[in-house]
């Protein structure tokens, strides 16, 4: 994948253009809070899409049609090393607490045959990790799930 520097808050802007038309569909609306002072990282933009995009589809599919809104918000940590952090929450129905440990793992899905490979998750960590980042899971069902990314702001991909 090409490397680039990149800002994330346009990259999040893309997807939830990208994403506009199936979430009112859904009754899902997507509200973001990005942080305008964010630094760039260097990494492919693709892929850092593709992250986002895998998240926020998986929230709107939970949310089925009783919709719900997800919310995408960026920031830097302070308190951890000025770490980046891209938040993706939505108020869906959650994650059973059997599952939590499993969604990460490769075709692990919860979705009816021919609609999820269950690789979405596992997809994202392999490309967070190699951004040497983190992306973990907190989930309460019946109130929602927050996907939490850190991501160091040297990312060193070549
Ligand atoms: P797929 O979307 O193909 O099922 P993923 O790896 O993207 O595969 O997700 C794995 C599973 O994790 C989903 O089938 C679903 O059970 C669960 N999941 C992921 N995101 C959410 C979410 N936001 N709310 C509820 N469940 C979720
Ligand atoms: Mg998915």
């Amino acid at each position: 994948a090409t490397v680039a520097d990149i800002d994330i808050n346009d990259n999040i802007r893309e997807i939830v253009a990208l994403t506009a038309q199936m979430a009112r569909y859904n009754n899902v609306t997507i509200s973001t809070r990005l942080d305008p002072d964010l630094p760039c990282i260097r990494f492919s933009p693709s892929e850092l899409q593709q992250v986002i995009l895998n998240l926020t589809n998986n929230a709107i599919d939970a949310m089925g049609k009783d919709g719900g809104n997800v919310e995408i918000v960026t920031g830097v940590n302070e308190q951890d090393n000025n770490m980046i952090e891209i938040k993706v929450d939505d108020n869906g129905p959650g994650i059973p607490a059997q599952y939590l440990d499993r969604i990460f793992d490769p075709f692990f899905t919860t979705k009816a045959v021919g609609k999820g490979t269950g690789l979405g998750l596992s997809i994202c960590y392999g490309i967070i990790q190699k951004m040497g980042g983190t992306i973990e899971v907190e989930s309460h069902v019946g109130k929602g799930t927050c996907f939490l990314i850190r991501l160091p702001l040297n990312v060193d991909q070549t």
